[in-house]
């Protein structure tokens, strides 16, 4: 009977689900459900337990190992719980790996969804044969995950590898963790919006005021688009989230040497327009010591790469 584990990742509007076998190949297609979001903990975990069920029904040729849950944060990775969860309300200290896990009958682990996403790149993704990968999803926050031989970095207290709270500017922007100038706030797509966005409301002159009336609200597309169409405020925001960008790249080779950065989520679907200035603003910031040896790179699963990591990651825990 061929083993497998499975993968949740909870995200806020979908919940996916995937089987990894021994070699950590998917077996079949992923699955999903719409998150139940405004329904409370109770239903979200149900729908997960559900769905993993659903799942494991359509293989009955498969012995399942365990399941490994992918989950934004903050968590508590050492108890398994939910700390919070700002786009799913009602998930204030839920314990959610032994709720899932008790559901499905089976034994569970959590794993913040960025770990998971970044685990999910080096298995099936860009990362192959990474030693040390470092991923940076850019969309709403800037999430992290190092991978180091094919394991996810922790830490000593599960909180390590948060690469958008680096502090690219002091006494900058504040952040949701309480403090200033981190690099999620000028370098995650929704935040290089919302500089465009008040940049255009101080009365700086773009043609994104147009936008702005129009719709209420200016997106990091919009940004681009304008950038694109050769509008200086929209350059010159997207050049320095780049620019910043880059010094945490940099940051990031300085302390860790990595053979790749992957660069995923809703930003980088800008492809070449992100990484071509984003390459020559690492080289620029680059010390001359040495030649970059970091490849950057655009990540290849989209949104499959965190329940793939996911169940990667109940493989680690459960082989
Ligand atoms: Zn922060």
């Amino acid at each position: 009977m061929n083993k497998v584990c499975l993968g949740i990742d909870l995200g806020g509007t979908f919940i996916k689900f995937a089987l990894l076998d021994e070699t950590l190949r998917m077996v079949g297609e992923t699955a999903s459900v719409p998150t139940p979001a405004n329904q409370g903990a109770g239903a979200v975990i149900a729908a997960m337990v559900a769905g993993g069920k659903a799942l494991l029904a359509r293989h009955s040729d498969v012995k399942c190992l365990g399941v490994g849950i992918g989950s934004p944060g903050p968590l508590d990775l050492a108890n398994g719980v939910v700390i919070g969860m700002p786009n799913i309300p009602g998930f204030e200290n839920v314990p959610l790996r032994d709720r899932v896990g008790a559901g499905l009958g089976l034994p569970a682990t959590l794993e913040n969804d960025a770990n998971a996403a970044a685990l999910g790149e080096y298995i099936a993704g860009s990362g192959a044969g990474s030693k040390l990968l470092v991923m940076l999803t850019l969309g709403t926050g800037l999430g992290s995950g190092i991978i180091i031989d094919g394991k996810v970095l922790h830490g000593a207290h599960g909180i390590g590898a948060e690469v958008g709270h680096l502090i690219v500017e002091p006494d900058g922007e504040p952040c949701g963790c309480g403090q200033r100038g981190c690099l999620e706030r000028y370098s995650s797509a929704t935040y290089l919006a919302r500089r465009a966005q008040s940049l255009v409301e101080s009365g700086r002159a773009s043609s994104l005021a147009a936008v702005l009336k129009t719709t209420g609200q200016i997106t990091s597309l919009d940004v681009l688009r304008a950038r694109n169409a050769g509008d200086a405020l929209a350059a010159e925001v997207w050049d320095r989230a780049i620019h910043l960008l880059a010094i945490g790249c940099v940051s990031l080779c300085r302390v860790l040497d990595p053979d790749l950065i992957v660069i995923g989520g809703g930003m980088a679907k800008a492809g070449d327009d992100l990484m071509v200035p984003l390459r020559q603003y690492v080289q620029q910031e680059h010390w001359k010591l040495s030649k970059l040896a970091a490849r950057l790179e655009l990540a290849k699963l989209g949104n499959d790469a965190g329940v793939i990591g996911a169940a990667g990651q109940a493989w680690a825990v459960f082989h």
